[in-house]
C-alpha cells in the first residue's frame, strides 16, 4: 500500500510500504476512508518529537471502514464505518479507568503517527479497536467526522472543560487556527457573555467570527487593550485559552486573565515560555495543561448528528489520497494559503452539505 513516511527532519514521502496486518488481539485493521493532518505533523516533521523515527507513517486523525478485526475485537466488524480517535485506550490502566486515556500507561495514549505506524496511508492498524474507534451513525459525514478525531475533542476537553467555561463568561481564544477555532465553537455551548478571538491572520479571524466569536483582535493591533476595554474595570477575561504554542502568546494569556480567572493551555510547546509568577502569584489564577482523553468524543459525536457542531467550514482545502504531498506543502504553508484544515479523501453528501450549512449559519 502507499503511506506517508517520514524520512527525517524536514522530509516526508508518498511511498509503497507493506500493508498492515494484525499484531495483537485487540486489533482492527481499517481501509482509510478520510485522513486530515494535523499541526502536530508539522511538529514532527521539523523535528521537534524526537520519539517519531524514521519510517514511520504519520497521521493519527481520520474516518476508515473495517476490513478485519482481532478475535478480542467485540465492538466492531469488518464492513463498519469508524472514526479513528487520536488517542488510543488500553481500558485497564489506572488512567484508562478514569477516562484519562491520553495518559494510558497500558500502551495506548497517544501512539498513532507517533511510536506505532499512524493514518496517512490506505490502511491502518489500530491498537486497543473496542475503545480507540467509534462506529459512525449514518447522519454523519466522514468529512466532518474527522473532526472529532483530534480538533474538537481538544478544544472542548483541554479548552473549554479545563478552563472552566461558565454562562456569562468573557472568554478569549488566542490563535484561531482548527483548534482555536473548535474552541470558539464549542465554549458557545455553554452560553458564554462573550468571545474574543486573537490571531495573526484576519481571514482566520473572519473564520472566528464565523463560528461565533462577538469580537477579534490582530495579534498585533492591541489583543490586551481590547481585552481590557471589554471587561469590567478593565480586569480581564474569566478564562484565557492559548492555542498557539509559543511562549509569546503564552505569556500574553498570562496577562489577559482576571483575578481568580483561569489560563487553559491547549498549545503544543517546544520551547520553555516565562512564567510571572512575580504578577501571577497574588492573583488567585488558574493554569491548566492538558492532552486530550477523547472521552468526550462520544458527546461529540451525537450533537454533531444533531447538527450541533459546525464543520465544513474548518475544512478549506480537499485532496485526493494520493495528493499527500501537495497537502503537507499546501497546509505547512498556512499562512499563504489560507488553510485551515486539509482532508484528503472523502465525498460529501450534497443533502447533508446543505443541513450543516444552514445549521451553522
Ligand atoms: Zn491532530
Ligand atoms: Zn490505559
Amino acid at each position: 500500500m502507499k503511506a506517508a513516511v517520514f524520512q527525517g527532519p524536514g522530509r516526508i514521502a508518498w511511498q509503497d510500504v507493506p500493508d498492515p496486518s494484525l499484531q495483537d488481539p485487540g486489533d482492527a485493521i481499517l481501509r482509510v476512508d478520510v485522513v486530515t493532518i494535523c499541526g502536530t505533523d508539522l511538529h514532527i516533521l521539523k523535528g521537534d518529537v524526537p520519539e517519531v523515527t524514521p519510517g514511520r507513517v504519520l497521521g493519527h486523525e481520520a474516518v476508515g471502514t473495517v476490513v478485519e478485526t482481532g478475535r478480542d475485537v467485540r465492538t466492531v466488524r469488518p464492513g463498519d464505518r469508524v472514526l479513528v480517535s487520536c488517542i488510543s485506550a488500553c481500558g485497564r490502566c489506572r488512567f484508562c479507568r478514569e477516562g484519562r486515556y491520553g495518559q494510558c500507561r497500558g500502551g495506548g495514549g497517544w501512539i498513532l503517527g507517533h511510536l506505532v505506524d499512524g493514518t496517512q496511508a490506505e490502511y491502518v492498524r489500530v491498537p486497543f479497536a473496542d475503545l480507540s474507534v467509534h462506529p459512525l451513525p449514518s447522519p454523519v459525514d466522514s468529512l466532518d467526522a474527522v473532526l472529532l478525531a483530534d480538533i474538537f475533542p481538544t478544544a472542548y476537553e483541554v479548552g473549554v472543560l479545563n478552563g472552566g467555561v461558565r454562562p456569562g463568561d468573557t472568554v478569549v481564544v488566542v490563535g484561531a487556527g482548527p483548534v482555536g477555532l473548535a474552541a470558539v465553537a464549542t465554549a458557545r455551548l455553554y452560553s458564554p457573555g462573550r468571545i474574543i478571538a486573537v490571531d495573526l491572520a484576519e481571514s482566520r479571524l473572519a473564520a472566528a467570527r464565523e463560528l461565533g466569536a462577538d469580537a477579534t483582535a490582530l495579534a498585533g493591533e492591541g489583543p490586551e487593550q481590547l481585552v481590557a476595554d471589554l471587561t469590567d474595570d478593565g480586569l480581564g477575561a474569566d478564562v484565557v485559552m492559548e492555542a498557539v504554542g509559543v511562549p509569546e502568546t503564552f505569556e500574553m494569556c498570562t496577562r489577559m486573565v482576571r483575578p481568580g480567572g483561569r489560563v487553559a493551555n491547549i498549545g503544543v510547546h517546544g520551547k520553555p515560555a516565562s512564567l510571572h509568577l512575580e504578577d501571577l502569584w497574588i492573583k488567585d489564577v488558574t493554569l491548566t495543561t492538558g492532552l486530550v482523553d477523547t472521552s468526550s468524543t462520544p458527546m461529540l459525536l451525537r450533537m454533531m448528528a444533531a447538527g450541533r457542531l459546525p464543520a465544513a467550514e474548518l475544512i478549506t482545502h480537499r485532496f485526493d489520497p494520493g495528493q499527500m504531498e501537495e497537502a503537507y506543502d499546501v497546509f505547512g504553508r498556512a499562512a499563504d494559503t489560507g488553510a485551515l484544515k486539509v482532508a484528503l479523501g472523502g465525498a460529501r453528501h450534497t443533502a447533508l452539505e446543505t443541513t450543516t450549512a444552514t445549521d451553522a449559519g
